[in-house]
């Protein structure tokens, strides 16, 4: 491995800015993270991105934001702008559980330190920083201030709050992914200076720096940047307001109508979800809220410029001896793509990344692989091939001008579109270039893989062909013995909330799953999470899930309460009590005492939770869902005899009548192993027989014309 120096990373004291031999930096970002040098952690990839455009950069890493602010005094002030990179997550998620609890530790701190960031530092920092800088432009990136961009749902302080621009005094929020917006306010900053035409400011040595007048004229006022946000008065807004903008309801009425916010979140989504966005306006007393229309996707030369820079992939050498929980997660690991079109209703990738799949080429993905083969620590084993989701990789609408013009959320819900190319030969392609390098003895993939695209029936056979072979390759190659999919509910209304695929088609990926484990002498589980107190479920939902996830012998591990993050679909029906595209009422949960009654069904298992689900199921007058979760006659007999189920129904059923399964005999000889793995596969043979009811072998040709596929192909 490389012998890095201190230089190799950007500066982070005065000290390391005279390494490099600088007395002035153009722009100091402070991180609400460790200082990861790494193409995963948002405030190197920005700082890398500005360094390669020529730019001086320094990081300031988690800030003592106590006592006389001298982290943020100590480099001065920058030459362009200060930015402020709250971190990978919400500060708010990061630090506490659904139920508000403090969370073991903060994953993107050294030694998972708690105490080494404030809550909301988008807000702490910046307003730090106006008041000893009041005449520097303060930048907001990262994702607390995207998602926050506009009136949003703060779970944590249970109220509607505007923009964040409002709280913390910033001048402009870069949202989504920053690399072309930080470049091109910096080009424009630095042209005014060249040019000389702008009201600059000049330090003691008679260094031209910009202040907040010429950064209003040049940025806020001159050039209308995409992807950023900033707040004007009527008569200053860019080009004024015209027809095309999309204005929405004032802030102020959406405190007062919940279904003025509701509707609101459905344009914000559809804007940010579109190839040729509008430009959105929103009032806030007496002023404007203007957020700019997304870049185009970055083409992949751009992607490629970006991860390919030089970063030393490891925390800064300040953190040495030190556990970065994240870092430790993620430095096997490989990101391959960026946006998702699932546009699941509880999740925000794409209304900060996007919908549309924006693929690293091959070269710059072996590039990166062969980098993390020289790290001393490194085992041959890569943790994830993956990103948002771990299928996505060069897949897009055959015909590129319908999806120009498509307003969908999501490309996969509630019908797979038929513009869609779900053709996984190009992920297939890396994988096998990946595990042919040198030093990999496995790839593996940590990312949630989306069953629906797998199960898919395109119409090109070939498509399909490739799509069975990729299945069977990443069970059999790519799972390190459990692979996580993420059904997240059994109810289909439910799931329609969540924009998430049929229950049923988690049973069929359960089948084939099992199948080819069987086939292939491999014991591995498939891993699936559920969310409880979605907006929609019921405690009903959630004892009906605890059966059904009973039949198939799961115990859950995986399950997690509904978190309300900003900017979702799912947190504004939650919150407004309105479903943003329907404008009708939806029920969630939301006491302590609702969230937890629905919480408890994941773990009827637990002798501890019984009675409490019994009294439960009494009082929603379901009685018969503790006898089929705890009557130990009925149920789990075909478990253990493989000769009868239940449905949720109570219907029995003959499994063996319809699979003509025959229970497999051990042959004389067959060692402890083979007959463990074999009793574990029959076992998951009864549990595929309980999937095939008849209903499913009856009415869906889909279903059959995926088992002809993956029956025998391998
Ligand atoms: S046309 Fe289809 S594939 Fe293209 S963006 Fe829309 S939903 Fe996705």
């Amino acid at each position: 491995m490389k012998d890095f120096r201190l230089t190799d990373w950007l500066p982070t004291t005065k000290k390391e800015m005279e390494l490099r031999g600088w007395d002035y930096v153009d722009v100091i970002l402070f991180s609400g993270d460790a200082y990861v040098d790494h193409p995963s952690f948002g405030a190197a990839v920005i700082g890398r991105v500005l360094e390669a455009e020529g730019y001086r950069v320094a990081i300031v890493p988690q800030p003592d934001w106590h006592g006389d602010f001298r982290d943020f005094k100590k480099l001065g002030r920058p030459r362009l702008w200060f930015g402020v990179a709250p971190g990978c997550m919400d500060s708010m998620v990061n630090k506490y559980t659904a139920n508000r609890r403090l969370r073991s530790e903060d994953a993107y701190s050294p030694d998972g330190r708690h105490d080494l960031r404030p809550e909301y530092p988008t807000i702490v920092y910046s307003q730090i920083l106006k008041r000893l800088y009041p005449d520097v432009p303060v930048i907001l990136g990262g994702i607390e201030a995207s998602l926050r961009r506009l009136t949003h749902y703060d779970y944590w302080q249970e109220r509607f709050r505007p923009s964040i621009l409002c709280d913390s005094g910033a001048d402009m929020i870069i949202y989504g992914m920053g690399e072309k917006a930080v470049v091109e306010i910096s080009n424009h900053l630095q042209m005014a200076i060249e040019d000389g035409n702008a009201h600059l400011d000049y330090a003691e040595d008679g260094t031209a720096r910009v202040g907040l007048k010429a950064f209003r004229d040049v940025i806020t006022h001159g050039h209308c940047v995409p992807q950023t946000v900033s707040i004007y008065n009527k008569e200053d807004i860019p080009g004024g307001i015209v027809a095309d903008d999309l204005i929405l309801h004032a802030h102020e009425t959406c405190l007062k109508d919940m279904k003025a916010q509701a509707e609101n979140f459905r344009h914000i989504e559809e804007e940010s979800n579109k190839y040729h966005a509008q430009r959105i306006i929103q009032p806030i007393g007496g002023r404007y809220v203007v957020v700019n229309p997304p870049y185009p996707p970055m083409t992949q030369d751009e992607i490629d410029h970006s991860f390919d820079l030089p970063y030393t992939r490891l925390p800064h050498p300040k953190y040495k001896g030190k556990r970065i929980p994240a870092y430790e997660m993620i430095k096997f690991s490989v990101n391959l793509h960026r946006g998702c079109f699932g546009g699941c209703a509880f999740c925000t990738i794409s209304a900060h990344q996007g919908k549309f799949i924006v693929n690293r080429s091959k070269e710059s993905i072996l590039k990166e692989v062969r980098q993390i083969t020289e790290m001393p620590d490194f085992k041959g084993n890569l943790s994830d091939l993956g990103g948002p989701s771990a299928n996505m990789y060069g897949m897009k609408g055959k015909n590129l001008k319908a999806c120009e013009r498509c307003k969908r959320p999501s490309c996969i819900h509630p019908e797979i579109c038929p513009n869609l190319n779900t053709d996984h030969t190009a992920l297939l392609d890396i994988y096998h270039a990946v595990d042919a390098l040198p030093g990999i003895k496995r790839s593996y993939i940590g990312s949630g893989v989306r069953y629906d695209l797998l199960l898919h029936d395109a119409k090109d056979a070939r498509i399909n062909q490739v799509n069975a072979e990729y299945t069977r390759e990443l069970i059999t190659r790519h799972v390190s013995g459990r692979l996580k999919v993420a059904p997240e509910h059994t109810s289909d209304r439910v799931l329609e909330l969540m924009r998430k695929p049929s229950f049923r088609q988690f049973g069929e990926f359960k089948d084939i799953f099992d199948r080819i484990n069987r086939e292939s002498g491999l014991r591995q589980q498939i891993i699936p999470y559920f969310i409880s107190s979605h907006p929609g479920c019921t405690e009903e939902d959630m004892a009906e899930l605890a059966v059904l996830t009973k039949r198939m012998d799961f115990q859950l591990e995986q399950v997690q309460d509904f978190t309300p993050t900003p900017m979702t679909v799912s947190t504004e029906a939650w919150a407004t009590g309105y479903h943003p595209y329907t404008l009708e009422p939806v029920y969630s949960a939301k006491s302590p005492r609702e969230k937890l009654a629905q919480r408890m069904f994941f773990f009827w298992y637990k002798p501890e939770e019984q009675q409490k689900i019994k009294a439960e199921l009494r009082r929603i007058g379901r009685t018969d869902l503790a006898d089929k979760l705890f009557d130990r006659t009925r149920p789990m007999e075909w478990n253990k005899k493989g000769n009868a189920h239940y449905d949720l129904e109570g219907r029995r059923h003959r499994p063996e009548d319809r699979s003509g399964h025959s229970r497999r005999t051990f042959s004389k000889g067959e060692n402890r192993e083979q007959a463990s793995a074999d009793r574990a596969c029959s076992k998951s043979a009864e549990r595929e027989r309980f999937l095939q009811n008849p209903r499913r072998e009856a009415g869906d040709g889909r279903n059959r014309a995926m088992r002809r596929r993956n029956s025998g192909k391998s």
